[in-house]
């Protein structure tokens, strides 16, 4: 479903290159569960939006079920994120001026998805939420505001879900419930989901591991060929 051929990034710091990330491979199946783990510096951002077509590599291939995303335009690339991707941010990145159920409804709206209200409701309704509809994301706990976040990457059946730090903005209790959100979407959706975390406790939660530091992988799939 994922795969990276040889995937390199490397950034101009000031006049100097500055490899961020060394070529890596790395292979996700169908309804795998991968955990992204190493120290914050480490590379996992670059490597998720990597995966995600939001940034291109310096070298190598993505490819997402099939496709070399490495030589798409932009117009198909973001069509091809919008079918097959959702993503999970750390800040959750909900619109504060929509409630609830319209951060989830309106892009739907927007997409032309049929029937956006109902599979709002139904989505609210997967992802624990259903009291909390029509409040704002001011009115809601960060664990709320992130439930809404999952509801909306879902709002597609995307494949893929990919999440940066889902539960670095919470607290303990929140963290661990979101966690068991993502892997009940995961068992019941069979989705593919790539989970950038600092916690060891909840990478165990994963299929397979890839631990990075300064931009290599020193453990886990997709170690240096
Ligand atoms: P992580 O998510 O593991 O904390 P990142 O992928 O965000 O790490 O960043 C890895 C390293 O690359 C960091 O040292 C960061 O400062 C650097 N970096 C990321 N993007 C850029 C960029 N566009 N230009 C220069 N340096 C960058
Ligand atoms: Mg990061």
């Amino acid at each position: 479903m994922i795969e990276l051929r040889d995937v390199s990034k490397t950034v101009m710091s000031g006049t100097e290159p500055l490899t961020i990330l060394h070529p890596l491979r790395l292979s996700v199946s169908r309804g795998q569960f991968l955990a992204i783990l190493g120290p914050s510096g480490s590379g996992k951002s670059t490597l998720l939006g990597l995966i995600a077509g939001l940034d291109a590599p310096t070298s190598g291939q993505v490819v997402i079920d099939g496709v070399d995303i490495t030589r798409l335009g932009e117009d198909a690339l973001a069509r091809l994120r919008g079918e097959k991707i959702g993503f999970v941010f750390q800040f959750f990145h909900l619109i504060p001026s929509l409630t609830a159920y319209e951060n989830v409804a309106v892009p739907m709206e927007i997409a032309g998805a049929p029937d956006p209200r109902t599979r709002a409701e139904r989505l609210l309704e997967e992802v624990g939420l259903t009291g909390r509809a029509h409040h704002y994301p001011s009115q809601l706990s960060g664990g709320e505001q992130q439930r809404v976040a999952i509801a909306r990457a879902l709002a597609n059946d995307p494949p893929i879900v990919l999440a940066d730090e889902p539960t670095g903005n919470l607290d303990s209790t929140n963290g661990r419930h979101i966690m068991e959100l993502l892997r009940d979407i995961h068992r019941t959706r069979h989705t593919t989901v790539v989970l950038v975390t600092h916690d060891a406790e909840l990478a165990a939660l994963a299929d397979l591991r890839l631990v990075l530091r300064d931009g290599r992988v020193v453990e886990g799939a997709g170690a240096a060929p």
